[in-house]
């Protein structure tokens, strides 16, 4: 855990709102006439139709604000209403959040599309405990869209409002430590507002991705900087503390591109299994510390394959519960391989750069085109 550091804590226990000098009202008043004059316009904040600010708040997780406006026009020009979406095919949606990343999302959009639908007669429930029941939405999400799109007073906890309440309280646990994040709830949902509540989760958003941001808070534009008790003792570069990184295991494969022409043979997983509807390279699972080259042939056979194949080099990628670390073959065909079509395709470079591979393998491909193969 990092350690603050020139600073003793004047308090033992947990802050709580009536030790800072200032109330939740007058919070929500400074930060709402921030936001009236320094507020983002973007693409779904016209709107309170709950289908728009669900797709938008599911593709902001992890992703910016600058990648997500293209992929939420797409999708929307696409699949403009739940109905649609719930009626469209996986394999069509991963397809359109293709390059997007972190494919459970989108497996889940949909899933949960399904559910508004057959559950809740295509329209979006309003309440943030039945919100959480519909795949891939947490309480912050729920919240979320309660607020924006049903002006009901839900607070929420994204990784910005976090930031914002971890350096407003000053904070000194890692914010996702279970204890921390029960206090962080409660600061949260005592500092939401009764009225305006659309606004001002807005606003606190728009807070901790322009102003209070992770490296260098611009705490002299903070309109909440007289409050802040990070800002107070210097330590707003110090919080929030850092979390202790798990340990996870680690999975071996190779990965082996065949190369007919400048065309690749791809295939999609399964949808219902781990990176489900994703597209991937053919691959075989090594133990740790077994030679790649004798696991080799076993590969190339699937395919009526033999002889050698070039090794282009080796990735490792980090999924939420492994580590993968792939070792990368190119084999170059003169004539077609006598592959069954089954679920295998063959794309060019261009549109591979398009599809849906799942993160390990689009780093797979980055090595492929770093290689200049
Ligand atoms: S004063 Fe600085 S650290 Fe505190 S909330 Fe504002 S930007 Fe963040």
């Amino acid at each position: 855990m990092a350690r603050v550091k020139k600073w003793k804590r004047p308090w033992r226990q947990w802050l709580k709102l009536a030790d800072l000098p200032f109330t939740p009202v007058d919070y929500a008043e400074r930060l709402l006439a921030w936001y009236g004059q320094a507020g983002r316009d973007l693409p779904w904040r016209n709107t309170r139709d709950p289908y728009r600010i669900w797709l938008s708040e599911v593709m902001l997780q992890q992703t910016t604000v600058t990648a997500v406006i293209g992929y939420y026009q797409r999708f929307l020009q696409q699949l403009p209403t739940v109905g649609l979406l719930a009626a469209a095919s996986l394999e069509d949606v991963i397809d359109l959040w293709a390059g997007l990343g972190y494919y459970s999302r989108a497996r889940n959009l949909h899933a949960a599309a399904k559910m508004v639908v057959e559950q809740f007669k295509g329209r979006f429930p309003e309440e943030v405990e039945s919100l959480q029941k519909l795949p891939g939405i947490g309480r912050s999400t729920a919240g979320a869209i309660s607020a924006l799109a049903f002006d009901l007073r839900a607070p929420i906890l994204d990784g910005n409002v976090r930031r914002v309440l971890c350096r407003l309280f000053a904070l000194q646990e890692p914010p996702r430590s279970a204890s921390a994040e029960k206090q962080l709830w409660q600061w949260s949902e005592k500092l939401t507002p009764t009225e305006r509540v659309h606004d001002y989760t807005q606003a606190i958003m728009d807070l901790g991705a322009m102003v209070c941001v992770p490296r260098k808070p611009l705490c002299s534009e903070c309109p909440l900087a007289e409050f802040c008790q990070a800002h107070k003792f210097g330590l707003e570069l110090e919080l929030p503390l850092k979390q202790v990184a798990k340990q996870i295991p680690t999975r071996y494969e190779v990965a082996l591109l065949i190369d007919h022409q400048d065309q690749y043979l791809v295939r999609r997983r399964v949808a219902d299994g781990f990176l489900g509807g994703l597209w991937e390279f053919p691959t075989i699972s090594l133990t740790e510390g077994e030679d790649p080259e004798k696991k080799l042939p076993l590969l190339l056979s699937d395919f009526g394959l033999k002889g050698d194949a070039e090794k282009i080099g080796s990735i490792q990628h980090i999924y939420s519960h492994f580590r993968l670390k792939s070792i990368v073959y190119c084999k170059k065909m003169e004539h077609f391989p006598n592959v069954s079509a089954g679920d295998n395709c063959w794309f060019s470079l261009d549109k591979l750069k398009n599809i849906a591979l799942h993160g390990a393998h689009k780093k797979v491909l980055d090595k492929l085109l770093n290689n200049g193969v």
